[in-house]
């Protein structure tokens, strides 16, 4: 299952949205199974990478997936470019995942399925996805302007592959 677990207060109603949306598109149960604060010494915007690697243990089984939540800002990437906002981050094949909500104004019933695709997109990189060229798709890469309009789904590809992951885990 997806474990949500928050660093900072939400909505329930906003919670229960966002596990609808993960249950829908993983097809495995999705709920917030609790709260955890942000280790000592670490101030906002958080470092990503140091915050996935610190945070306390939560309980969770082998095969979970442990979606950390919270509002405030993530540290941008450096690009060639220039700054790009991060809005989450996970590893290749990992257990954990960690989303900020704070790039999304006024979070609602509405945006909530924004913040949605930006999980789906971190839980999927955990469960082996990789980005993909469809705009629709929540695999779609997040800094593209378009992406926060997207609906909360992926395309039969990466659902087909997230489903062969999640079969995988379990056997
Ligand atoms: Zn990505
Ligand atoms: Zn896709």
């Amino acid at each position: 299952m997806i474990r949500i677990v928050t660093l900072d207060e939400y909505e329930p109603t906003i919670l229960k949205a966002l596990s609808k949306s993960l249950y829908t598109a993983f097809a495995v149960g999705a709920e917030h199974t609790g709260s955890v604060t942000v280790p000592h010494g670490q101030v906002e915007p958080y470092d990503a990478g140091k915050l996935l690697d610190t945070l306390p243990k939560v309980q969770a089984f082998a095969d979970d997936k442990v979606l950390f939540l919270t509002t405030r800002k993530l540290s941008p990437r450096k690009l060639p470019s220039g700054e790009a906002p991060t809005v989450g981050l996970s590893r290749y094949k990992s257990q954990r995942a960690i989303v900020t909500s704070s790039v999304i104004k006024n979070l609602d019933a509405d945006s909530v399925k924004t913040l949605a695709r930006y999980a789906m997109q971190e839980i999927g990189h955990a469960f082996g996805l990789h980005h993909c060229l469809d705009p629709r798709c929540a695999m779609y890469p997040t800094w593209t302007p378009s992406y926060p309009q997207g609906e909360a789904s992926f395309c039969v590809f990466c659902r087909d592959t997230s489903e062969a992951a999640i079969r995988m885990t379990k056997s």
